[in-house]
Parts: structure tokens; sequence; C-alpha cells
């Protein structure tokens, strides 16, 4: 640590912590939903959220970029017990708003500490205890908190910085390269010649939202994504509504058929790739006209669904391309120039402004030191239990979400299932639980996380030796499969073997 940026010593010794029963790190989507399920479940135990940013919300806050939305539907992206109302595809604002509704409504606002980011978390066994360093930003110090069960809802990628590869000449070029996560608000874009790089879910947002005012804005792919084009209205909900449904059921009707429609869509994304492909790309030329080469800018080599598909709310980016105003070119970069971009094929591509979509950075964990008895933690040498719990780390649960299905779905099951666990503990008096292989998960294969045949989005393969490791059967399997899930944890039994207790 730079010593002149060093904050000053702790001001609440590490002998008299701030002490609660359950510390949540992280106040984005899934550190809320644990809360309110901790007040609802595990009613008395004492919690606090710690949170790096100084507001809540996570990736909703940290993205300031035009457009920004979500690329699921807020029914299941929404939490299942709070209906959402408006349209499916939500912009980031209103996102905000649903939470910020959610931290008064359920009066969790008080128990968010801001700017607090944490920096290492060690464990003692023989005080049942994770102790917390944690930097208060706002004050510039470490203080301490401890906790007997620490609740991991970090999110899955580092938010003070982007990924951005690593392109011959970038320091070349003479205008401005700016990565989405961190935008410039103050940005003029006017008349601007823009070239976006990358053709992600936050490619396809910014795209038709800069069309509107830029020059002329270009989508440079090395290879091609899949886009379902969808009106951005839920006909059924609106239906509901006028024959005075009320909302808690219209909310459920909504998730239910959403996924109903994606288990479709998934199983023949297996079963029935070639026809599902095709019209994925027939959607696309019904935007983009049927002159338009779909092949090669529309029409990946992959198996659909192998990576998030991507949604386009009444096909904006599809419409902006058709207008003129947008632009698609499928190539490979040979080099950044003073000017823009000279491209393998020998293209130059101008631009005043490029903008790397070029992804996240993984953050396994929230990039926090941990220990347990002062042995420091790895966790790619841990296998995850049930994708929520870590062999031979007590006491510590993680979310990671769905990466198909939307991210909540799974972060609510998660939410259940620790409260269940935390329960359990209690009545049997247990202070500790530690998973652990049985005798009979010794030769287990070690399979990676998540299976990059079943999806394969490049921050997950980067990084995926550091993550924990996936075995062959349960509890040691990480499916990504709500449809599997939504029956498996609920029914998970506490008492199989893996689950030490002290
Ligand atoms: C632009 C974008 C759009 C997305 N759209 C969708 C979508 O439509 N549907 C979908 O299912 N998923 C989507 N995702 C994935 C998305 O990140 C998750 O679905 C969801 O928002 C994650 O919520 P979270 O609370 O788990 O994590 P995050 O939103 O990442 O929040 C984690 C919080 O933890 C805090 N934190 C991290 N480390 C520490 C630390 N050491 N100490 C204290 N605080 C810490 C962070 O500051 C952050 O506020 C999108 C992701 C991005 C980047």
């Amino acid at each position: 640590m730079d010593m002149a940026t060093a904050p000053t010593p702790a001001r609440r010794s590490a002998a008299d912590p701030v002490h609660v029963d359950v510390l949540i790190v992280g106040a984005g989507i899934s550190g809320i939903d644990a809360a309110y399920h901790l007040q609802q479940q595990c009613t008395g135990k004492s919690f606090t959220l710690l949170e790096t940013q100084e507001t809540f919300g996570g990736t909703w806050s940290t993205h300031k970029y035009p457009g920004i939305r979500s690329d699921s539907d807020l029914n299941t992206f929404g939490y299942k017990w709070k209906p959402w109302k408006g349209v499916p595809i939500a912009t980031a604002p209103e996102i905000l708003k649903y939470l910020d509704e959610c931290l008064d409504e359920q009066d969790i606002r008080r128990h968010i500490r801001f700017s607090h980011e944490v920096k290492s978390a060690s464990f003692s066994r023989e005080d049942a205890l994770w102790t917390l360093e944690v930097h208060d930003r706002a004050a510039n110090e470490i203080v301490t908190f401890a906790c007997n069960f620490l609740w991991m809802c970090q999110g899955y990628y580092r938010h003070s910085e982007g990924y951005t590869p690593d392109f011959p000449g970038m320091e070349d070029f003479e205008g401005e390269l700016i990565h989405p996560q961190n935008w410039p608000e103050d940005l003029d874009y006017t008349d601007k010649e823009v070239v976006v790089i990358g053709s992600g879910a936050t490619a396809a947002t910014i795209i038709p939202a800069m069309a509107k005012t830029c020059g002329h804005i270009t989508m440079l792919q090395r290879s091609p994504t899949y886009f379902a084009a969808r009106p951005n209205r839920d006909e059924l909900a609106e239906t509901l509504r006028t024959l005075e449904v009320p909302e808690e059921w219209i909310h459920e009707i909504s998730r239910r058929r959403v996924l109903h429609e994606q288990k479709i869509i998934t199983h023949r994304s297996f079963n029935d790739a070639e026809a599902l492909r095709n019209e994925l790309i027939e959607g696309a030329k019904a935007y983009l006209g049927q002159d338009f080469p779909v092949d090669p800018h529309f029409s990946p080599s992959y198996r659909p669904w192998r990576q998030r598909l991507a949604l386009l709310p009444d096909g904006d980016m599809f419409r902006a391309i058709r207008k003129g105003n947008a632009s698609v070119v499928t190539d490979q970069i040979d080099r950044f120039t003073k000017d823009g971009i000279l491209l393998k094929s020998g293209k130059e591509l101008k631009a005043d402004i490029i903008i790397t979509a070029t992804g996240f950075n993984m953050s396994v964990m929230g990039d926090v030191a941990f220990s347990v008895d002062g042995e420091p933690v790895d966790f790619a040498k841990s296998w995850a239990h049930r994708g929520i719990l870590f062999s031979g780390v007590p006491n510590l649960a993680w979310v990671f979400g769905y990466l198909r299905t939307s991210w909540t779905m799974r972060a609510d099951m998660i939410a259940a299932f620790v409260c269940r666990l935390l329960n359990h503990m209690e009545e049997k008096g247990a202070k500790i639980v530690t998973p652990e292989l049985r005798e009979s998960d010794r030769d287990m294969p070690e399979l990676p996380l998540v299976d990059p045949e079943n999806f394969n989005a490049g921050y997950l393969t980067r990084s995926m030796h550091l993550m924990p490791k996936q075995g062959d059967r349960q509890p040691w399997i990480f499916s990504q499969d709500y449809y599997r899930e939504r029956d498996e944890i609920p029914a998970a039994d506490l008492e199989d073997g893996t689950l030490i207790y002290r």
C-alpha cells in the first residue's frame, strides 16, 4: 500500500469491533435480497451490510453509460417478494428506484454502512468468529467488524475498472478511449465518429442510445453474437391489469410465463439448435431487411444460449443500423492508429471516440484476503457446495447467480437456503458449519465451476482457474440450471454428511 494514501490507524480496535450475527458484503441486488430474507426468516439475527460505494445498487449505480438498462426482464430480475410494475426491460434509474423502494419498505437502509470496503476476513475456529478489516473510505481509516457468519454478495466483477485487452498501438490514438464501466458523464459525443469494440449486451445498449446524436457509430466485432429482438411490453400483464388482478398475482404470473418460455428456449438450444439459430437470424432480418448481410454480422458459429442471449427491446439496435446511423463491421484489429483503428483486412475505421465494450475483470470474492486460523484461503483449491458454500471454509456463503436465467432467481434461492442453514445451526446449538468432502466424494473429478461447453463468456473463461471447483455428484454440482435447482436447493438435506457442525 502506498504510505501516502494509507488509511490512518483503526478507530475501533480489533479488541472492540462492531459485532453482529451476520455481515453481508455488498448492497447490490443480492445484498439487499440477503438482508430481506434475514429479516423475514431469521428474526432476531443482527446484521450489517458493508458496501464500498457511496450508494446502493451495485451494477446499477456503477454503470453510467448511455442507455444503461437490464438485458433480462424485471419480473424475474426483480425480487419474488416485490412486484415489478413497469415494462420488462428497465433502465438503471428505474431499477435503482425499485431498489430504493425496497430499502424503505423493508427498513433495510439503516443497516448499510456505505463507503466501507472489506479488505480482509479472518476466521478463528476457537472463537467461531470472522474478523474483518474494512477501509472506511469517507474517514480514510481501517475499522474492524466481527460476525459469526459472513455472506458475500459482492457480485462477480471488479467495480473499479473494466477489462480492456492490450491492443497494439493504443497509445497512438489521439481521440478519446473509454471503457463503459468508467464513463465520463460530461462526454459530449454530438456529431462525433464513434467505434464500439465488442458486440455483447453493453455494446447493444450503447449503440442505439448514442446513434441518436453522434455522427455515426460502428460496432466492431471479432465474431458475431445472437440477439433476440422483442417488443418491450408484457401484453399478458397489461390485460391482467385491465382486469384489476392484484399486482402480486400479475408479478407471479409474468415470472412463470418468462421462466416457461426460457425453459423451452434452453431446451431447444440443446436439442433443436439449428432451428432456433435460424429463427434468431430470421428475426434479425425482419428488422434489418432481407438483403442485409446477416452472415457474417449476426450469424454466430456457437450454439445459441452458450452465452447470454442479448435482448434488443423493440429491436432498437437493428433499427439504428437500418436507419444508417449505426453500422457493424466484423473484422480483427491490427492496431490502433492516430485516427482510429486499422483492421486486419486493411480497412481503417476513423474515430473521434473509441469505446472498449470488452467486458469485466472477474473478482473472486470481492478481492478480499481470506484466512482461516491464520492460513490464507485459496478458493481455487476448494469445492463449491451447491455453488453457495466452500469446502474447508467455515461460516461463509457466496451469491453467484444464474448466467442465463436472471441472476436474482438464484440470489432468492440462496438467501432462503442460507436462512434455513442458520436456523438449523441455531436449533442444533452449532456455532460453526464447514462443508467437507465425504469419504465417498474423494474420487470426484475436478471440474471447472462453469462448464465451458455449457456457457463460455470471455470473462468467465479468463478467470476460471481462480474459481472453486465442482464435482460430479451432489452437493458438489453447480449446474447453473434453474429448473433443476428450484427443486434441489429447497429440498437440500442439511445432514447429508457434507456439512460438519460444531
Ligand atoms: C451492465 C450490466 C448489465 C447487467 N444486466 C443483467 C440483467 O439484465 N440480468 C441479469 O440477470 N444480470 C445482469 N447483469 C449481471 C449483474 O451484475 C447481476 O445480475 C446483478 O446486478 C448482480 O447483483 P449483485 O448484488 O450480486 O452484484 P453487484 O451488482 O456487482 O453488486 C455488488 C456490490 O458489492 C460491492 N462490493 C464488492 N466488493 C466489495 C468489498 N470488498 N467490500 C464492500 N463492498 C464490496 C460492490 O461495490 C457492489 O455494490 C448485468 C451486469 C452488468 C455489468
